[in-house]
């Protein structure tokens, strides 16, 4: 049997672990564990690497999502918008400001948010909208920020799965206003431990989340507002720099793997495979493919030694930390219907094109094993209709 992982964390460490040890030591020798020196200059490398003016690092990609949202004044009354396809973290960091979460459905194809529906969601109540870059495949920017443009409304990337991915040539992560990005260990970016990024070009901005995940203080216990401990650690600092200059091969190597994903999938009608407009190039944090009996077809690849993921088996609305959102079964048929049939597949740069090859066989098995065959057909052709 050939065991696959989900993501082999242990296979990146084995390829840097001298830098990465080295880099561990140095902090250790200097102790200056708190916004360290390493801190500072990962700053600079990533705002360089996403090519916006500043970066200021943080300790989850949540925390990135909250700061940012509050250095906006974004509170009590407030709506935020985002989609119902998305890691629950996106709508928490309304939630825990006072703001009110509102969910709008995605887009079929690149299961994002719908600008149309967005442009439908607004009320005079709307301060700011929260598009997420799911799987590492952009959102449709262009329209989303006319809308934004037209309401007024502050730009927040939800860049937490999106470390590389371009729109059109321009890197997620400035597309609006600020961007919130995580460095959860298996993101395509990832720390030893947690670890996040708000980045902006607005420098007003950088500087309120600068005070305010460092205790509010603008000098050493002078307090200035009422802030947080949310610093990014030095630590992991470290490590991300050591990994940051090749995060680019990495997502190459991502894309290649999709790539391989694709052509062996391209005689089964039973299996949707991602396929992203022209200018939308993913950084494939995730390769999320559709089938009918989902939960039979995991089971048997389990079986077999493959681990997948569902990102998300729940939608937002049916979370029951959103029962008080009042969200009915059937408000986002498109992420409803999506959440059954979704199967994240092992996807990481060291990824070989056999064990690929040996994903895609064994997904055909279970499709037949199952009697799906046939079923998801249906699938494709729903995603190609236009679902209102
Ligand atoms: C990972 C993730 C987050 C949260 O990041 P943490 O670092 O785990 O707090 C938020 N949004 C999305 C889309 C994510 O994938």
């Amino acid at each position: 049997m050939m065991r696959i992982p989900f993501v082999d964390l242990p296979a990146q460490y084995e390829t840097l672990a001298d830098e990465i040890n080295a880099a561990v030591t140095g902090v250790m020798k200097r102790c200056d564990f708190i916004l360290g020196k390493d801190a500072s200059l990962f700053e600079a490398e990533f705002a360089e690497y996403c090519g916006a003016k500043h970066c200021v690092g943080v300790d989850s990609g949540t925390s990135a999502l909250e700061l940012a949202l509050r250095a906006y004044g974004i509170g009590p009354g407030d709506e935020v918008i985002t989609t119902a396809n998305t890691f629950v973290a996106t709508a928490f960091a309304a939630s825990v400001l006072g703001a009110t979460p509102v969910l709008v459905d995605i887009d079929p194809q690149t299961y994002n948010m719908d600008p149309a529906k967005l442009a439908a969601a607004v009320t005079e109540r709307t301060k700011a909208v929260i598009p997420v870059h799911l799987y590492g495949c952009p959102a449709d920017m262009t329209p989303i920020l006319d809308v934004a443009r037209r309401h007024h409304l502050i730009v927040i990337e939800d860049a937490c799965q999106a470390h590389g991915a371009t729109y059109h040539g321009a890197r997620t992560g400035t597309l609006g206003h600020a961007a919130a990005f995580s460095f959860y260990p298996g993101k395509n970016l990832g720390a030893y431990g947690d670890g996040g990024a708000v980045v902006t070009d607005d420098a007003e901005i950088a500087r309120f989340i600068r005070v305010c995940r460092d205790q509010g203080q603008s000098e050493k216990y002078h307090h200035v507002m009422v802030g947080h401990n949310h610093r990014l650690d030095t630590l992991q600092a470290a490590i991300l720099r050591v990994k940051l200059p090749h995060l680019d091969d990495w997502n190459d190597a991502r894309r290649r793997n999709a790539a391989i994903y694709d052509e062996f999938f391209a005689d089964n009608p039973n299996v949707v495979t991602p396929s992203y407009p022209e200018g939308f190039q993913s950084a494939y944090h995730l390769y999320v493919i559709r089938v009918k009996n989902r939960d039979a077809v995991r089971k048997h690849l389990d079986e077999q030694g493959i681990a997948c993921g569902i990102h998300y088996p729940i939608p937002i609305h049916l979370q029951p930390a959103y029962q008080h959102l009042g969200y009915m079964r059937g408000a986002f048929p498109i992420t409803e219907a999506y959440a059954d049939d979704i199967l994240s597949l092992p996807m990481y740069a060291e990824l070989t094109e056999e064990a690929i090859q040996h994903v895609v066989q064994e997904v055909g098995l279970a499709i037949e094993r199952t009697s799906g065959k046939g079923m998801a057909v249906s699938v494709k052709n729903a995603m190609n209709q236009q679902v209102t």
